[in-house]
């Protein structure tokens, strides 16, 4: 039998091989563009034209090659960015493969002209699907200029397969700010279809971040900073309120390259969670330095992801630097009152388990009453046994200490609060609203969003420490549902006592409830379990929280929002002390706002 196996042609070979890079213009650009960087240019212009099918032309003032190099650099595997096998676990160049060029001019009709510095002339090449046509000397400025003319002219099969303009030119856009984002001390400057339509000036990374996405974007960030030995973490994150409907602005950098990585991102949700609607997303800009020995960025072939050897311990470092940067920015109260100090990682064993730092707190301070009050009549039946926070810290109450301080401190923050009476007055506005003085100014509850939190809280609480509080009715209630609703609360049945739900099953479609939780005992049970079931049958469309989760949010979300009673004076102040005994005071489970301080100054402006 004869032999069937040939080698392929180089130009065939290349072609296949450009596939795996090169699939749409974009690609191109992001090839171009990291190859610009890698040759140290500090001023870069990327000229599209037709969503870069018509042309892509990069230029830099980059190292710019030989004649030899010039030539070479389209050979595949030509690279000068590695020499040998175990280059490839210290590499600080985006490129390595040598397979960029090769690809391109595999199925592109490619000028370039390139010099260095010390050469006297420039060399011009022109390589058409991998066939050199041109290869002469030429004047030109030092650094590279090299233009993708007609991109897939060769290969009809992916021209057709491109997107429409308007599509192939937002990719690549993205391409161009996922590496703008990162060189704020390189210059770029964008053209398209003969219009300049993005100038970036150096600038510092805050300035490169309004410059890509407005001028303003800069006032909806927070910065984020931690270094530990694990790695630095540096960038941006969205202020919640900012939060939007769309994953818009979401990105990772791994040693100033682009990433996606699903994991990180959930411990950005993570820390997130709670301040955040459901269904929206925080902006993030994030920039991972880590040991290269750490990485292999060799998974995936446009090298969009990374795998890093200690995932878990970057998770939990992650999450923790985002909270700590809600706390150092008022957004949630400090987790560490001895603030600005870095988290403490250094005693971290790599493979080790993530510990939160602690909390340390007076569990006896309150900053309404100068003793916990015990029960109340008003469905707040039970005295706050959490630790309170000190959260008076985020609202700069100023330097005095106060009169009503507790005796008994552990941990005492600088700034006490200074509440100016005894007992703040509170006001009641339309049931709706609490307004208190706070010594910055004039504080606004929202009462049924700071009863979601701390219904919330309480109950999640409860279910935790396996100490539900149950009430009994005066008379067993019977409740008939409809088949599926019977059939979903059949489900939940334990996760309902453990709340604090004495229910049973009583026949077909019908449950007899016995007790209820002390929150809940002055609700029409009927209408309560309704729409208990309406919410969580929502949620779980909408979002997939564990059972219990679910639950507790349904039920807090009812019960506060069907809140009528007037509020007396302690009774307001009995909630707002629960409020900020919770872990996060400032927004509801579902994300909206609790509550603001008018400070005195914005007060003042009013009467001029
Ligand atoms: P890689 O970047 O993986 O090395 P490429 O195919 O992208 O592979 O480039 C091949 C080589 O050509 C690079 O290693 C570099 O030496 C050279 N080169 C490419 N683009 C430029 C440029 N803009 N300026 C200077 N040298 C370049
Ligand atoms: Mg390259």
């Amino acid at each position: 039998m004869s032999d069937i196996i040939k080698i392929l042609p180089d130009n065939v070979a290349n072609q296949i091989a450009a596939g795996e890079v090169i699939q749409r213009p974009a690609s191109a650009v992001k090839e171009l563009l990291e190859n610009a960087i890698d040759a140290g240019a500090n001023d870069i212009q990327l000229i599209i034209k037709d969503a870069g099918k018509t042309l892509i032309q990069i230029v830099d003032n980059g190292s710019g090659m030989s004649e030899t190099d010039a030539r070479l650099c389209f050979e595949r595997h030509a690279t000068s960015k590695i020499n040998a096998a175990s280059d490839l676990f210290n590499i600080h160049t985006y490129g390595f493969r040598g397979e960029a060029l090769a690809s391109i001019a595999a199925v592109a009709q490619l000028e370039m002209k390139t010099k260095k510095k010390t050469d006297e002339i420039a060399t011009l090449i022109i390589i058409e699907g991998s066939e050199v046509k041109e290869h002469t000397s030429c004047s030109a400025a030092d650094g590279t200029s090299i233009s993708i003319k007609n991109l897939f002219f060769n290969v009809p099969a992916r021209r057709a397969f491109l997107k429409s303009d308007a599509t192939e030119t937002s990719y690549i856009i993205e391409e161009f700010n996922r590496v703008a984002l990162v060189y704020n001390d390189i210059s770029f400057s964008f053209y398209n279809n003969g219009k300049l339509v993005t100038k970036l000036e150096k600038s510092t990374l805050r300035q490169r971040i309004n410059a890509v996405f407005g001028s303003n974007y800069g006032e909806k960030l927070i910065n984020l900073g931690e270094n530990t030995n694990v790695a630095n973490i540096s960038g941006f994150i969205g202020k919640p309120e900012f939060a939007r409907k769309t994953r818009g602005e979401q990105y990772f950098f791994v040693n100033k390259r682009f990433i996606k990585h699903p994991y990180l991102n959930h411990a950005v949700d993570k820390a997130y969670a709670e301040l955040i609607p459901d269904q929206t997303y925080p902006s993030y800009f994030i920039y991972l330095t880590i040991d290269p020995h750490q990485l292999d960025v060799n998974i995936h072939p446009t090298k969009t992801e990374v795998k890093f050897q200690d995932e878990k311990t970057l998770y939990g470092i992650l999450k923790a630097t985002i909270r700590k940067s809600f706390g150092a920015f008022n957004i949630i109260p400090s987790i560490d009152f001895e603030a600005e100090r870095a988290l403490d990682f250094s005693g971290l064993e790599r493979k080790g388990e993530i510990k939160m730092p602690t909390i340390k707190l007076d569990p006896d301070y309150n900053p309404f009453i100068s003793r916990s009050q015990g029960a109340n009549s008003d469905g707040f039946q039970k005295p706050v046994d959490k630790n309170l926070k000190n959260w008076e810290t985020l609202y700069e109450f100023g330097k005095e200490l106060s009169t009503n301080k507790p005796e008994q401190e552990i941990n005492k923050p600088q700034n006490e609060i200074n509440i100016e009476h005894e007992q703040a007055a509170c006001f009641n506005y339309g049931n709706k609203y609490i307004i208190t003085p706070v010594k910055s100014g004039l504080m606004f509850i929202d009462i049924a969003n700071a009863r979601e939190r701390i219904l919330y809280e309480r109950f999640l609480q409860n279910v935790e420490n396996h100490t539900p509080y149950c009430q009994r009715v005066l008379f067993p209630y019977t409740l008939t549902l409809n088949a599926s609703d019977a059939e979903l609360l059949g489900d939940i049945m334990p996760e309902m006592r453990q709340l604090g739900f004495d229910i049973e099953a009583f026949g077909k479609n019908a449950f007899v409830i016995n007790g209820l939780p002390s929150d809940a005992v002055n609700h029409d049970i009927n209408d309560m379990i309704e729409r208990l079931l309406e919410s969580y049958k929502r949620n779980q469309l909408e979002a997939h929280y564990e059972k219990k989760v679910n639950l507790i949010r349904s039920l807090s979300k009812n019960l506060a929002g069907k809140y009528t009673i007037q509020l007396t004076n302690e009774a307001m102040q009995m909630l707002a002390a629960e409020l900020f005994a919770c872990n996060i005071p400032n927004t509801s489970p579902s994300g909206k706002r609790v509550l603001f301080i008018l400070n005195n100054e914005e007060l003042e402006k009013k009467f001029k």
